[in-house]
């Protein structure tokens, strides 16, 4: 049995067609974990679907109506990118209350992981790149809502920046309050990163992603590192050790919203990094063993995952459990 709960439900099949995004993952990701006995039937916890009170935390009226109604207009739903129904809306308010549960229970074990999520280019507004609804902050603002948190820190390692988390919780920063990166960490060189001033905020957003790539506009994160094309495992968990001690340096977060995406790999159709498997697993076990010995609780969603053999998408995604599971054992 792990020491921690997945988060997983049929209902986050996403009813898209045929599609770049491989919807049939999240099943097959938790065929193999109790195949191969990283998991138990036990170790799963079904989620309610978040309430419209929830999304409506994070997204406007305007919007959620539109949804409710069916009343995106063409141009909306191009830039969605999937194509809408009444039972894709459903999908997404389930990974919100995955979120919300995934969120809830690393508060009471430590970790925990949602098999689905990170839907980071959502807009408050609108959706975009396969993402109706934030699933992640809508989690946030409902466990700050309850009281049960007062701050978090996204740290997003999908290949594409998170764009919409960046816009959701950048709050009334004026443009004076950003603060270029100028010091020798290897952050610095030929990775120019960004960041703001971190005062008063109450969520910090950390983004690695590749910089030539979608989105074309990247709205700044607390801090982003733009990452040049192909660099492989080596490059990237430097970078990753740097922006985690980075921004636990300036932000000391209740919570820890991990979106480990898995289309970093090297064989990924929408990426252009150069990650194999095994440093993607390394990242995992990184990220966990700093939250760790932070003692900050981690939650885990899985964002995006477009490798050519949806297996290896699946692989990549069950090593961020049994990284947790190895991390996290005997706690
Ligand atoms: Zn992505």
């Amino acid at each position: 049995m792990l020491p921690f709960k997945l988060i997983y439900s049929d209902g986050y099949y996403l009813p898209i067609g045929e599609h770049v995004f491989p919807a049939e993952k999240y099943r097959k990701i938790r065929e193999r974990l109790l195949a191969s006995g990283v998991a138990e039937t036990n170790d799963f916890l079904e989620p309610e679907p978040a309430t419209d009170e929830d999304i409506l935390l994070v997204h406007t009226p305007e919007y959620v109506d539109k949804l409710a109604t069916g009343t995106l207009s063409s141009q909306e739903e191009l830039e969605l990118e999937v194509p809408y129904s009444r039972d894709l809306v459903d999908a997404f308010w389930l990974a919100a209350g995955g979120s919300m549960l995934a969120a809830r229970q690393a508060l009471v074990d430590r970790v925990s992981v949602s098999i689905g999520g990170g839907f980071h280019h959502a807009f408050p507004d609108h959706g975009e790149g396969f993402c109706m609804i934030h699933d992640v902050a809508v989690a946030i603002r409902r466990l700050q809502r309850d009281g049960k948190i007062r701050t978090a820190m996204t740290v997003d390692c999908d290949v594409h920046q998170g764009n919409g988390t960046a816009v959701i919780f950048a709050g009334k920063r004026a443009p004076g309050d950003w603060l270029p990166w100028t010091s020798g960490s290897a952050l610095n060189r030929n990775r120019p990163a960004r960041m703001h001033s971190a005062d008063a905020e109450d969520v910090f957003t950390i983004s690695l992603h590749q910089q030539n790539n979608y989105p074309v506009f990247k709205p700044p994160s607390s801090l982003d590192l733009n990452l040049p094309d192909m660099i492989g495992d080596g490059e990237y968990l430097a970078c990753v050790g740097d922006a985690l001690s980075l921004g636990l340096s300036m932000f000391k977060p209740e919570l820890i919203c991990y979106l480990a995406g898995a289309d970093p790999y090297r064989e990924d159709q929408l990426g252009g990094l150069s990650l194999t498997i095994e440093g993607l697993k390394r990242r995992d076990a990184l990220v966990f063993q700093i939250a760790k010995a932070e003692r900050i609780p981690v939650m885990v969603t899985l964002a995006g995952g477009y490798a050519q053999d949806v297996e290896d998408t699946v692989t990549i995604h069950c090593n961020t459990v049994i990284a947790a599971k190895e991390v996290f054992a005997g706690e």
